[in-house]
């Protein structure tokens, strides 16, 4: 497998360092807001990787962390009058229902930077003890740039532009040098106030952004990953800060492979017409496109081209992915096909694999699982008995289809059933409120009759589908 490695800029053999399991850290959402189509173009590319990790037999034990503290939430809490806690877990549960309409495989570990706040402060003490952090002034802890030499060489950036890029703060004021980043920053009112402060051996704060992925990243998987992955928009300063700090603190290299994804352009996309402007999932899926479509289009450009968001592209989508699920259906019902399926099923196998561990060229894949499906469904036309040749074609399609997961079906019968219930469930709710136990009760025998039973609790209904 190859991948293309944003710290050497080359193309690169990866396997992982222990020959059988990938530790892979991915930075994950900052959660005041439902996550946006670009981020979850970053988490697909994930999703892709990590799945053709599998296929080449390891195991992926992949961490997401979930910013859970920072000056958004912070800001967000105040405004509501609430505690940062209050404002994510929703947020939280929000990204994990996108996450699954949109069938991205579940990270091993989903930790939140809040429950990690002594892995956080033990990495300032270590880089403190080390000469490489200070407590300035304003009580805040700064890492200090010039005194890490390897300061720089994922973003490539020029020290000296980088300290000509770096806007100067009033608190700027207080550090060594304006590029130096906050590793811990000082409890302000607001931080006390929205519990989003905690004791420290600098006093009262909270810890930094790029600090939370180097303690996470360390707690759960090591001083050296496999891979690092993240949108592009991280390389600089987060992930660059990322390695100065766990570089710094632990002396180890801290991730063998820095893979990115490249954005998502949702500007000046003419989306008005049927979709309107869509800013997160849940816009897709209301306006009735598929997870399918949505995964065949991101997939339809390589993670390393930008992409952009356009409702024809959607459309083209949609009607793709209507394609495969024909077909699947075709192949599922089929009772015999013929000797060439055979050697139609090995050469998609092979195409297919080799384009995914070309750096994850999903765009090769799917042309070539297109030409798969016209060429089998031409055998199929023709008719056939031949048993193996069906088997073949079956594998191979499941194969390349556990990749990129795009034949439509369960999850959008769900979306649909799912708002009947909630319909059904808000009229029973009615008829017990204006005690028509009667209509109630028919109600209740008409969601049995659909497969979906019911549990009436203090918090309300709950239901689910049980057969
Ligand atoms: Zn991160």
């Amino acid at each position: 497998m190859q991948l293309y490695n944003t710290l050497t800029r080359r193309v690169e053999p990866f396997a992982p360092a222990d020959g059988t399991t990938v530790r892979m850290y991915t930075c994950g959402p900052t959660v005041y807001n439902p996550a946006h189509l670009g981020n979850f173009r970053t988490f697909l590319f994930e999703d892709l990787l990590r799945r053709v990790l599998r296929l080449n037999g390891w195991k992926v034990e992949q961490v997401m962390n979930l910013t859970d503290v920072d000056d958004k939430i912070i800001a967000r809490s105040v405004q509501q009058g609430k505690t940062i806690s209050e404002v994510t877990v929703p947020v939280t549960e929000i990204f994990h229902r996108d996450r699954e309409f949109l069938r991205i495989e579940k990270a091993e570990v989903y930790p939140k930077a809040t429950e990690h706040i002594p892995e956080m402060i033990a990495i300032v003490e270590k880089l403190m003890s080390r000469g490489l952090a200070y407590q300035a002034e304003d009580a805040s802890v700064y890492f200090a740039i010039a005194r890490f030499p390897g300061y720089g060489k994922l973003s490539r950036l020029d020290t000296r532009q980088i300290r000509a890029g770096a806007r100067v703060a009033a608190d700027d004021y207080n550090k060594e040098d304006v590029r130096d980043f906050a590793l811990w920053k000082a409890a302000k009112p607001e931080d006390e106030q929205t519990g989003a402060a905690w004791d420290s051996p600098w006093g009262r704060g909270r810890p930094g952004w790029h600090l939370e992925c180097s303690a996470m990243a360390k707690r759960y998987l090591g001083d050296t990953l496999d891979i690092h992955a993240g949108g592009v928009d991280l390389i600089f300063p987060h992930h660059e800060d990322e390695i100065a700090q766990s570089e710094g603190a632990n002396e180890k290299p801290f991730a063998r492979m820095w893979c990115h994804g490249e954005f998502l352009l949702t500007d000046g996309a003419k989306m008005a017409k049927r979709v309107g402007n869509v800013a997160g999932v849940e816009e897709l899926r209301t306006h009735g496109i598929s997870a399918a479509a949505v995964r065949h289009f991101m997939f339809s450009v390589h993670y390393r081209k930008q992409l952009n968001l356009a409702e024809e592209s959607l459309e083209a989508s949609s009607n793709a992915v209507r394609r495969v699920g024909d077909f699947a259906e075709r192949l599922a019902a089929a009772s015999g096909g013929t000797e060439n399926m055979s050697s139609i099923a090995a050469e998609l196998v092979e195409s297919a694999t080799d384009a995914f561990n070309d750096d994850l060229n999903a765009p090769e894949a799917l042309a070539a699982l297109f030409e798969f499906i016209r060429m089998v469904n031409a055998e199929l036309d023709a008719g056939g008995t031949d048993q193996k040749g069906l088997d073949d074609a079956r594998q191979a399609f499941a194969l390349v289809n556990g990749v990129l997961d795009i034949v439509p079906g369960e999850p959008e019968l769900d979306a649909a059933l799912s708002s009947w219930v909630e319909e059904r469930l808000t009229a029973r709710r009615e008829a017990r409120a204006r005690r028509d136990f009667a209509v109630a009760d028919a109600i209740r025998g008409e969601l049995d009759g659909r497969g979906i039973a019911i549990e009436d609790t203090p918090q309300g209904t709950r239901w689910k589908k049980v057969r």
